[in-house]
């Protein structure tokens, strides 16, 4: 592990309820670091719904969930959030003093006051084919999502899958690439129609090659670089593909198995907490949005909010036992640095 770095409260998860969090602790003049294991921030919004219009958040009768992870960054800003992206929290132990030292299977080490566990349904990954050379590839040649398009420009793409994110990229792809071959175990395909119609108008293009009902069983090419997708049908005929980049969509995957290490007690995949203060069976450790649960919860990205402000106060109470604090409204608090 790396340097240390200290804060008073430890937000794990950069979804919507994590992102509120640290405007709220902010607010109590509580500094945070927030750790996600996606490379973004935005949770299942930016995960898996970026463009849809969510109609049920107070005050905005129509955002898209992309803008609402863009507003509250800004949101959160003006407190100076550090974030630790790309790596899941697997490490937490508590010092004798009460704080806790968490760290991702990066190395990024914090020392906190306090957590906050805004973790949705457990840390994002990929689901992953199982090929054992896999990770040798990964980020070099093999992908789970596109950034940047702009890479593939010209190139002999692989993209397996047949849900949306496979079509979407097949299309998005379909005139920037040398060429695209989609590899699905079925002749169907799982999305939306008009994406299916749109694959099928490239497929009689000859933009877009597909290799069905086949399914991707290997890996060729050296250091790190792929040369071939090797493919198995179901009667197991094999067929080489040239590639340049393969590209992965097998759908996300979620890991809770660190709630499980760290001693708290889960139900049915949900923490339980005081509904008063947002604490977890654990003293020091807090839940909010839809990871918390207590009777007459609502998984939504609202609820996770008024959490980040119940979770916000009870930690600061902890934090500060010996200076009450003095409720207020925003609009009497201001903001850090506003005239
Ligand atoms: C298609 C769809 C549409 C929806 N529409 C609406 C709607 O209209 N209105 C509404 O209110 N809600 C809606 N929801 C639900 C809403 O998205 C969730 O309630 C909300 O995202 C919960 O936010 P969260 O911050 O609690 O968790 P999440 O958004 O799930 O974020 C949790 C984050 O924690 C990270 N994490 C977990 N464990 C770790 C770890 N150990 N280390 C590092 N990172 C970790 C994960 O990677 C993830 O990014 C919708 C959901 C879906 C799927």
């Amino acid at each position: 592990m790396g340097e240390t770095s200290t804060c008073d409260v430890a937000i794990i998860g950069a979804g919507p309820s994590g992102l509120f969090a640290v405007f709220e602790c902010g607010m109590l003049g509580l500094s945070s670091h927030v750790f996600d294991a996606l490379p973004e921030i935005g949770g299942q919004c930016t995960a898996l719904y970026p463009e849809k219009p969510i109609y049920d958040i107070g005050g905005l009768p129509a955002i898209s969930a992309g803008d609402l992870i863009a507003n509250l960054e800004a949101q959160a800003a003006p407190f100076n959030p550090v974030y630790h992206l790309g790596s899941q929290v697997t490490h937490l132990t508590e010092g004798p003093d009460g704080r806790f030292t968490i760290a991702n299977e990066r190395g990024d080490t914090v020392n906190a006051g306090a957590i906050i566990l805004a973790a949705g349904a457990g840390a994002f990954g990929p689901n992953r084919p199982p090929i054992a050379a896999l990770p040798d590839f990964e980020n070099i040649s093999v992908f789970y999502a596109c950034r940047n398009t702009a890479q593939f420009t010209g190139k002999k793409i692989v993209i397996a899958g047949g849900g949306d994110s496979a079509l979407d990229w097949a299309i998005a792809l379909a005139d920037i690439a040398g060429k695209v071959t989609l590899v699905h175990r079925r002749d169907k395909f799982r999305g939306a129609p008009a994406s299916v119609a749109a694959l099928e108008r490239l497929v009689g293009e000859g933009k877009v090659e597909l290799a069905v009902p086949f399914q991707l069983s290997d890996i060729l090419g050296e250091d790190g670089q792929i040369t071939h997708a090797r493919l198995t049908s179901m009667d197991d005929e094999i067929r080489d593909i040239e590639a340049d980049a393969l590209l992965c969509f097998y759908g996300l995957s979620h890991d809770l198995s660190f709630a499980h290490e760290w001693g708290l007690h889960l139900e049915k995949k949900e923490l339980p907490v005081n509904a008063a203060t947002c604490e977890t069976s654990r003293a020091g450790i807090y839940a909010v949005g839809d990871i918390a649960c207590y009777e007459g919860k609502l998984k939504l990205i609202l609820t996770g909010f008024a959490e980040g402000a119940i979770a916000a106060h009870a930690i600061y109470k902890r934090l500060h036992p010996e200076t009450p604090l003095h409720f207020e409204y925003s609009t009497t608090r201001g903001l850090p640095g506003a005239a």
